[in-house]
């Protein structure tokens, strides 16, 4: 998962882009980095770390520019270093310089790849957002391409999610994939200039005249002349009428404070937990969230259920994010530094415990562990979606297949493993009643109906019952 900024038309455009990247630092803590172009050269800065420790002003002061992309990086394809962090940025001899960022993962990296390096390209990392912009130069250059057509052209060819920004000295591109699998919206802001961001929460704070999603295959163009929409077809690119957008973001991943895919993501997930509470006998003491992406399941479902909705677990803000920590040592450790039970208050109660999604069931066991160790009566556990059974591989960086629990779990064994005294999950049926248009996402880690071919080597590592390997590999 990444998020992504680009800015366009402001002598103050790195610190801009920076507040933006600030907003979407949810979506990846590993490394960011800006490219800011001042109309005759691109400077480049990417670090390992934080957007607050690597765009200090000590920094900013120095990276002069109207026109900035960005970039928040957790790693989902190449590893976790600096050559693998975004923007990318490529030079030519005979001068346009080139620089890109993009959220999502490529899934023919490979055969893209190879395609390029037998044209005699070559490459620095192993990072898809650097495959993007090696395939666009290589059009523009070597086959005298306009941007828009070789745009094109990457949308016949590559497949998988990419929400993209991408700058030449003189001009601004943002493009989506055709699936629409990861947000991108756009706004112009009161003093004219242009900003994109992977999410809306990033461009509210910059004071906006309008915002609006970028639609899936669409390519705008924001240069000297202004914003340029080149109306794109997705239906060309894709299989099948429907956009596959990330139903996980509004799950899980995206800010509350957010619209994307049409719906603001708050009320998304408040109605996640009133379908939950519809669905559920029982009649619990207190309805309490695993925070914070939990918080308004928990809420959906405890003004349904009208129970109280109490914050039970106190979570520490300055522990990052469990989901997100690459290393399993450091996961196991960060949950007890991470969440706390309020004294006094778990004891004799049947509580309702609410989450978002079970991926490992890990760290869950050890809330529950800490739940139980307080003197509740009874713990019922609540799932704000369908069991993860399968990877993602669309910019998600689930684990594999055989780390998943409900992969390897009946759902006694997790009740069992994770010990509540009860434990219901989101159906299909369930989950597709949160969004008004269901047939417009993807559902893929739960049903395994991936809506973008595989690589075969991917493919293969997916056990899936009663598949048709033909149906679904390129
Ligand atoms: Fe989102 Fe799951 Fe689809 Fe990945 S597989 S894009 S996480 S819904």
């Amino acid at each position: 998962m990444c998020g992504i900024v680009g800015v366009f038309g402001n002598k103050n455009a790195a610190d801009l882009a920076t507040l933006a990247l600030f907003a979407e630092q949810h979506r990846g803590q590993e490394s960011c980095g800006l490219a800011v172009s001042n109309g005759s050269y691109i400077k480049l800065h990417k670090r390992m770390g934080l957007v607050k420790d690597v765009f200090t002003p000590e920094v900013l002061e120095d990276f002069p520019g109207e026109i900035a992309i960005g970039h928040v990086r957790y790693p989902t394809c190449g590893n976790s270093n600096e050559y693998n962090s975004q923007p990318h940025l490529v030079e030519t001899l005979y001068g346009p310089v080139f620089s890109l960022a993009s959220n999502g993962d490529i899934t023919n990296y490979n055969q893209i790849r190879k395609y390029l390096e037998d044209e005699g390209v070559f490459f620095h990392s192993f990072n898809d957002g650097e495959l993007l912009i090696r395939y666009i130069v290589n059009k523009l250059v070597y086959k005298k391409q306009t941007i828009a057509a070789a745009i094109r052209d990457l949308m016949k060819d590559i497949k998988g999610a990419y929400s993209t920004v991408f700058m030449m000295q003189k001009e601004l591109y943002i493009f989506r994939d055709p699936n629409g699998i990861r947000p991108l919206s756009i706004a112009k802001l009161t003093d004219g200039t242009y900003v994109a961001a992977s999410e809306s929460c990033a461009l509210d704070l910059l004071g906006v005249e309008w915002k609006r999603e970028v639609k899936p295959a669409e390519i705008i163009r924001i240069s000297d002349k202004g914003m340029e929409v080149f109306e794109n077809d997705a239906r060309e690119y894709r299989s099948g009428e429907h956009d596959h957008h990330c139903i996980f973001e509004h799950i899980y991943f995206s800010r509350p404070d957010s619209f994307e895919f049409g719906q603001n993501v708050y009320e998304v997930r408040k109605k996640i937990g009133g379908v939950l509470a519809d669905n559920d006998k029982i009649k619990p003491d207190a309805v309490v969230p695993v925070p914070d992406s939990a918080n308004f399941i928990a809420l959906g479902y405890a003004e349904k259920k009208k129970i109280p909705y109490e914050m039970g677990l106190i979570r520490n803000h300055y522990v990052g994010r469990t989901f997100i920590k690459p290393d399993q040592t450091i996961r196991d450790e960060s949950v007890y530094q991470k969440f706390n039970p309020l004294p006094n208050f778990f004891k004799d109660k049947i509580v309702v415990l609410v989450d978002d999604s079970i991926v490992r069931g890990t760290t869950l066991k050890k809330i529950v562990k800490l739940v139980r160790k307080k003197g509740a009566k009874e713990i019922h556990l609540r799932i704000g979606s369908p069991p993860v059974r399968f990877s993602c591989f669309y910019g998600i960086d689930t684990p594999t297949q055989s780390e998943l629990i409900a992969h390897q779990k009946s759902h006694q064994e997790i009740v069992d493993f994770l010990e509540v005294d009860s434990l219901m999950y989101m159906n299909m049926e369930m989950m597709q009643r949160v969004v008004p248009d269901p047939e417009n996402h993807c559902y893929a880690c739960f049903n395994g109906d991936y809506p973008i071919k595989l690589e075969k080597e991917v493919f293969k590592n997916i056990e899936y019952k009663n598949w048709d390997f033909n149906d679904h590999v390129l």
